[in-house]
């Protein structure tokens, strides 16, 4: 049937090839122009906020720094001149409507999130009446939106104490989606839906669980509840004792394994020095 068709109208194979290509094309010249857009921007920027003068002035040189002393970030420049190679994403594209007396007006509505691959996400929603002006401030509202995601290893049958999952269960919503995290063993994998997956490697999780209700087709929602549930990570207080599920940087973890092993060496020496003063104490009456 489908060469019948194309038969009837020689072209119209072609054609779409040619469409497709065109737009791949686009694409390409758009992100060759965005990674341009980037480096003149950082060139050229003046800082209008403190956090953005201590950023080009070189004393603030990671986000942990940013958001461990309260800043809050409000220049886009900063996340660009702080994490070089920031993964973009445009997960949600829609056309949208306003009707109005002289008709319909048409623009476009992009989703873009935005990660480190580490501990930092970001999601921006943007209209524009101009397909790629809309992902671009779409971008823009992403890296405004950051937030700190913890990780860990919550998971009872791992326990080995990296942050490849999440380091309790968290709940998040949107709309009618509900998405419940757990924490899964090394080498589980992503267990959700493929359109909330980027999302986690945005963030460097590797495993994770999950249980979802409502209507998760709608990407967009989908998307919002799996970052609402990460936001959980940090936003939530944690009590005494569950710290050692839920190690934020890879150096303090590595300090208190070293610190313990440093008293189990302690401990260890200790023992012997008392065997060893027993022993001689034994030792000493045979010889007299
Ligand atoms: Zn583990």
């Amino acid at each position: 049937m489908k060469e019948k068709a194309r038969g009837n109208r020689p072209n119209a194979g072609r054609k779409a090839d040619g469409r497709k290509r065109k737009e791949k094309d686009r694409e390409e010249r758009e992100k060759e122009f965005a990674i341009e857009r980037k480096a003149k921007e950082i060139e050229g920027w003046v800082p209008k906020t403190e956090l953005g003068r201590k950023v080009r002035a070189n004393e603030i040189n990671s986000l942990d720094e940013a958001f461990d002393n309260g800043y809050r970030i409000m220049e886009s420049q900063v996340v660009d001149s702080l994490v070089k190679d920031l993964d973009e994403k445009l997960v949600n594209f829609k056309k949208t409507a306003k009707v109005r007396r002289s008709g319909r007006m048409f623009s476009f509505r992009s989703t873009v999130i935005v990660g480190d691959r580490h501990s930092y996400i970001g999601v921006g929603i943007a209209k524009d009446k101009e397909r790629f002006p809309s992902i671009r401030k779409a971008t823009k509202k992403a890296k405004l939106n950051l937030i700190r995601v913890r990780k860990g290893c919550g998971s009872w049958e791992c326990g080995c104490g990296t942050e490849h999952s999440v380091p309790f269960m968290v709940e998040g919503k949107c709309g009618s989606v509900r998405v419940k995290l757990m924490p899964a063993p090394r080498g589980t994998g992503l267990v959700i839906g493929d359109n909330a997956k980027d999302v986690f490697r945005f963030v460097g999780i590797t495993d994770v669980w999950s249980e979802t209700k409502g209507a998760t087709d709608t990407t967009l929602n989908f998307v919002l509840a799996a970052i609402d549930a990460l936001r959980q990570t940090t936003s939530m207080r944690l009590g005494e004792g569950s710290e050692r599920h839920v190690r934020h940087k890879k150096g303090e973890f590595a300090e208190e394994t070293g610190e313990k092993r440093g008293k189990r060496e302690k401990n260890k020496k200790e023992n012997e020095a008392e065997k060893a003063e027993e022993e001689s104490a034994v030792e000493m009456p045979k010889e007299e």
